[in-house]
């Protein structure tokens, strides 16, 4: 008997549904083919679009579903035309990681052969690393309560112990297992700007008692600017890097872009008991209802699922779809036929999905 898992599915705003839609085709095959595992969606309602017809961005019913669902995968959400009263956007995905307390967003950056970046790789230097990025508090903490007056303006960023341990563990156990997986030197940087701020040397001190913890792997520490920096000379000294919220929101992009744009970035936010995984574009309402968007960010978010519900329930055959689905990508990414139009190619989103597909049934 296979087992089952439900997965949350947020279909989302602007070219949200147009990429939702072939990566469960392709998530539905893998299941069919499985005889270990089956996936059931439960497609669920929120979003700018949601918020503009209903004056709800993310209902009760659809977090309770997410809640109740063994993962949740989500594509884009918020529309830059539809906003709250105080001028800022709709975003059901960062009450989302409040709400279920995602604290660790796993950010992996890498480029594999064929891939388009800006970088001059001509060392043979490979470029593999994770970014994780804390997710619930930081600078994001004060978000929709920061004040506001006719000549000032405040915000308060927050870092406390207890989500700073959890988040360096979970850095430091994501280095061993790439490390035993034969990726990565095993190291964990901590980035931040403890040479300004008390509040990251509190940060950087809680970093250190944990990296106490783990003896058989390295830690160092590096400032969010001298990082930025090094991203773009030398981004392959970097194996895990942990960082709070507001810096892992800017070196996400950067990374990114070092892998060619926002259409190859996946990512996952995980916590305890629940994660989301999500492509770290937005909803791109400058290409939305042409079929040219590039879905292999949401399709290697949906990997990043499988890796995580099979390490988490001990289905050996989900990892191993998960590393299939990542190969199949990075295959067709290899040959440059199939490729969206931000990644040099012409094809549309159907026929780039359909191309990781037939990469799936070559086997
Ligand atoms: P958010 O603030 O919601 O993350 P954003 O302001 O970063 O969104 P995006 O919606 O991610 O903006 O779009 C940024 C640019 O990248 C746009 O020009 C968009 O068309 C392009 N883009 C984003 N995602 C994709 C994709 N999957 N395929 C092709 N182009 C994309």
């Amino acid at each position: 008997m296979p087992s089952s898992f439900e997965i949350a599915v947020f279909d989302g705003d602007g070219i949200g549904p147009e990429i939702t839609s072939p990566t469960l085709r392709i998530l539905q095959q893998l299941s069919r083919d499985s005889s270990s595992y089956d996936l059931d969606f439960n497609r669920l309602p929120a979003g700018a679009n949601l918020y503009a017809s209903t004056g709800e961005s993310l209902p009760e019913a659809s977090l309770e579903g997410a809640r109740k669902a063994d993962a949740i995968l989500l594509s884009a959400m918020g529309m830059p035309s539809i906003r709250k009263p105080d001028g800022t956007e709709i975003s059901p995905q960062l009450d989302l990681r409040n709400e279920l307390d995602l604290f660790a967003g796993v950010r992996p950056v890498r480029i594999s052969p064929g891939q388009r970046t800006p970088l001059k790789l001509d060392g043979g230097q490979s470029v593999d690393f994770v970014l994780v990025r804390e997710s619930t508090e930081g600078l994001f903490y004060s978000r929709g309560t920061g004040e506001v007056g006719p000549d000032e303006a405040r915000e308060t960023l927050l870092i406390t112990r207890k989500t700073s341990e959890k988040l360096f563990r979970f850095a430091f156990d994501l280095a061993r297992q790439r490390q035993a997986a034969g990726r990565g030197e095993g190291r964990v940087t901590c980035v931040d700007k403890a040479n300004v701020f008390r509040s990251f040397a509190f940060f950087r001190e809680i970093f250190d008692g944990e990296a106490k913890r783990y003896p058989e792997l390295q830690s160092d520490h590096a400032y969010v600017d001298a990082t930025a920096l090094w991203m773009v000379e030398k981004p392959w000294i970097f194996d895990v890097m942990v960082t709070e919220n507001m810096f892992g929101d800017i070196l996400s992009d950067l990374g990114a872009g070092l892998m060619g744009g926002l259409g190859l970035a996946p990512s996952a936010d995980i916590g305890d008991d629940h994660a989301v995984f999500q492509p770290c574009h937005g909803s791109a309402p400058d290409i939305v209802g042409q079929g040219v968007a590039n879905p292999f960010a949401m399709i290697l978010s949906a990997a990043m699922m499988l890796d995580w519900l099979g390490q988490r329930h001990d289905q050996a055959a989900m990892v191993s779809d998960g590393n299939r689905l990542r190969d199949a990508v990075y295959a067709v990414i290899a040959d440059g036929q199939m490729t969206t139009r931000d990644l040099g190619g012409n094809s549309s989103t159907e026929e780039a999905a359909g191309a990781v597909m037939e990469k799936l049934e070559e086997g």
